[in-house]
């Protein structure tokens, strides 16, 4: 009876820089013995899934999406045995991280961060069918129930922070900073806001870094940034009446303005790069302090590395940090920030038979806020196949 049960979906049928999906009607994938079915309501479109569509990422599946809200309608059949507090309507969230193995090196270090790291790529849109669905298989044990302290927020408001928002959130906290300090966000779209977001309701001094005043207007308006620096108009260029870098990979005209924005004139004490660009990675050295954290979670094409002398890592004592997402934890850390009004995630609604173009302006970095499609309007009903899957009462 589940294999004859179709759902709406967006799958990718042509991968590459200029990925083409469309919605078709699929079969909705099968409810295994320790699996509930997710009715989704909502999916936003991460930078992730151009990165994933275009091969930027490794081999992923033909479904993609990984931020998305639902509600369980149906339990696998030991499903109630695993959580005996599970109920039908139980608000859920999906993200990157859909399961994990367990047995993996990752998965074996309790002191580390293993549901983001799982060698197994038990991942949304890698190892299972992602978000831009009607309906997903979530294994019990690795289930994101969503508080009811949660329920007076809106579905669109909490699904950007399944990935986009845990990603800055779980960054910014692994900087280690202490309140007050300053930390700049080099690339204001769809995670940088977010972060300079978090980073000034966590109680830090905010920068952020883009190429035109545009980004600026959202920064100051939705995030309350201390500064903000338009790369286009703010920085001197070569041809100005500027003295000669210094001849070393870790000076930047950049770097030299955001200095001076900071205490002595030192630097920032963090720096989060969310542009995957090789000349943002290697603009933001000349940001630091010593005893900076460099940030990486920008995630550029892998045959354009970034260059640095490890001279400036021993002499300025810098740490070097990477940060993939977060734990469930996480994420309910991040939204009680958006419960409580501090972070509120900047959203355009948008339809799911336009995902080919929502995914390619996502990636390409030319959408403001994050697009938030609903999976259960009018629109995606109406197109339902007439052997569609019922819903749960
Ligand atoms: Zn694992
Ligand atoms: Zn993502």
């Amino acid at each position: 009876m589940t294999e004859a049960r179709t759902h709406r979906a967006a799958v990718l049928v042509e991968r590459g820089t200029a990925p083409k999906f469309e919605v078709r009607t699929v079969p909705v994938p099968t409810v295994g013995p320790n699996d509930v079915l997710v009715r989704l309501s909502v999916t936003s479109v991460c930078g992730s899934d151009y990165g994933l569509a275009a091969g930027h990422m490794g081999p992923c599946g033909d479904i993609l999406g990984h931020e998305g809200i639902g509600r369980v309608v149906e339990f696998g059949s030991n499903a109630e045995s695993l959580d005996s507090s599970l109920q039908i309507g139980q608000r859920v969230g999906l993200a990157w991280n859909r399961d994990v193995c367990g047995q993996c090196s990752f998965c074996m270090d309790p002191n580390n961060d293993a549901e983001a790291r799982c060698s197994a790529r038990l991942f949304s849109g890698v190892a299972a069918d992602g978000t831009f669905a009607e309906f997903a298989v979530v294994p019990v044990r690795y289930l994101l129930k969503l508080p009811a302290s949660l329920d007076s927020v809106s579905d669109e408001a909490i699904v950007p922070i399944m990935c986009g928002g845990v990603t800055a959130y779980k960054a910014i906290k692994e900087c280690g900073l202490l309140p007050g300090q300053y930390i700049a966000v080099v690339g204001a779209g769809g995670v940088g806001l977010l972060a300079l977001m978090f980073a000034k309701a966590m109680g830090y001094r905010t920068i952020g870094v883009d190429i035109n005043a545009e980004k600026g207007v959202l920064a100051r308006e939705h995030a309350h940034v201390d500064h903000y620096i338009d790369l286009s108009a703010d920085v001197p260029k070569p041809s100005d009446d500027t003295p000669a870098p210094p001849a070393n990979p870790f000076w930047s005209p950049v770097g030299d303005v955001v200095k001076k924005l900071t205490p002595s004139g030192l630097g920032v004490n963090a720096v989060l790069i969310t542009s995957g660009a090789t000349a943002a990675y290697q603009s933001a050295f000349g940001m630091l302090a010593p005893f900076g954290a460099f940030m990486c979670v920008g995630i550029g094409p892998l045959d354009k590395p970034v260059l640095f002398h490890p001279v400036a890592f021993i002499a300025n004592g810098w740490r070097l940090l990477g940060s993939a997402v977060g734990k469930r934890g996480d994420i309910l850390e991040a939204l009680d920030f958006v419960k409580r009004g501090l972070v509120k995630p900047l959203t355009k609604p948008a339809k799911f038979s336009d995902i080919d173009k929502l995914v390619t302006e996502v990636g390409l970095g030319k959408v403001d806020g994050k697009y938030v499609i609903r999976l259960d309007d009018e629109e995606a009903s109406d197109a339902k196949a007439p052997e569609a899957v019922p819903v749960a009462a």
